[in-house]
């Protein structure tokens, strides 16, 4: 692994609010190579002079990032000025273990955490089996990172309801409880029906929920991965989306375009229907997020 990538050294930016109301937060995940790990800062330079409220960095499935996400976040903590999030999730791992990666963390002066539950090795069909000496779920996770320190904790929130709750009812419920039990945001799975966020929104204000709801949205760069991606997930490509990238396999130009007029489309509609803050999926890539800021109306460092 090369000490210092090209494109590492982040220009720190100020942290005063940007002058058009909106919020931005980036997500990503751990590079595995020195390739990937290059585009990871190149893609976090380019998105860092956006001013986004934090950026995370996903843990994969079964824990199996640990190290290399300890690494990243650490490294946009004290390297870039950026306020770095850390995803944590329980699957595979007794409290205690859950409990030094947090630890960890703050020692190393990182906050905000985003405690997710995890899915079994096998994918999110499967049901999930706590560690014998584990967090049960994510709300167990949050209270046990609450018990643990000041947290900033993010949780999960499902616009189409997660795949494995039982009804609407029990999947506001669970959203609820980790709240209650400490977290002070959700931060959604990706969606492409606005009316299914918004709706999600109206019965999670109607059980009592205030704590802020974030759209979380994925940009298009690859149709093919991102709908592979998101039926991983559960998340429904709706067939108007399909055909609009239909045919385009091989023409990435097109393809970039029409990705680009659906995030802003997205994007401009829940503005319009009152949201000020978006979850960016970067999938470690910059141009469709860094595009659709500067549509928003964002200038670097403004
Ligand atoms: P939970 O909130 O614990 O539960 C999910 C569902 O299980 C609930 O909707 C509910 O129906 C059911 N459930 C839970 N507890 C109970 C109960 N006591 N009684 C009845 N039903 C219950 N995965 C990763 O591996 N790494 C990541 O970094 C990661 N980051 C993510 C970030 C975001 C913003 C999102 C939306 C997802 C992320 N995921 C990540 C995926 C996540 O692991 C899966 O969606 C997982 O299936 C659920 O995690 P959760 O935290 O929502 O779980």
């Amino acid at each position: 692994m090369t000490r210092e990538p090209a494109g590492k050294r982040v220009k720190p930016t100020d942290k005063n609010r940007p002058r058009d109301g909106l919020e931005f937060s980036f997500e990503f995940f751990p590079p595995k190579t020195d390739v990937a790990e290059t585009r990871f800062w190149n893609t976090l330079s380019k998105l860092a002079p956006l001013k986004p409220r934090f950026v995370s960095v996903t843990y994969g499935a079964g824990g199996s990032t640990r190290e290399r996400t300890l690494r990243m976040v650490s490294a946009i903590n004290s390297e870039t000025g950026l306020d770095a999030a850390a995803h944590v999730t329980c699957v595979g791992a007794t409290r205690d273990e859950v409990d030094r990666v947090v630890l960890d963390y703050a020692n190393k002066g990182i906050s905000r955490i985003v405690a997710i539950r995890g899915d079994p090795p096998e994918g999110v069909g499967q049901p999930f089996q706590p560690h014998p000496d584990g967090y049960e779920n994510a709300a167990a996770l949050v209270a046990g990172i609450a018990r643990l320190g000041r947290f900033d904790i993010s949780v999960a929130a499902y616009p189409e309801r997660h795949p494995q709750s039982e009804s609407w009812d029990a999947d506001i419920d669970n959203l609820k409880r980790k709240l209650d039990a400490g977290a002070t945001r959700a931060i959604t799975q990706l969606f492409f029906n606005n009316g299914d966020f918004l709706r999600f929104l109206d019965r999670a204000r109607a059980a009592g929920i205030t704590a802020p709801i974030v759209p979380g949205i994925q940009p298009i760069h690859n149709f093919t991965q991102v709908s592979g991606f998101a039926a991983r997930c559960g998340a429904r490509v709706p067939h108007w989306l399909a055909s609009r990238f239909e045919g385009l396999e091989n023409d990435n130009e097109t393809h970039a375009l029409v990705a680009a007029a659906i995030v802003a489309e997205q994007v401009t509609d829940l503005v319009k229907n009152g949201c000020n803050q978006f979850h960016f999926y970067t999938m470690n890539r910059a141009s469709l997020v860094y595009a659709l800021a500067r549509f928003l109306g964002r200038r670097d460092n403004t």
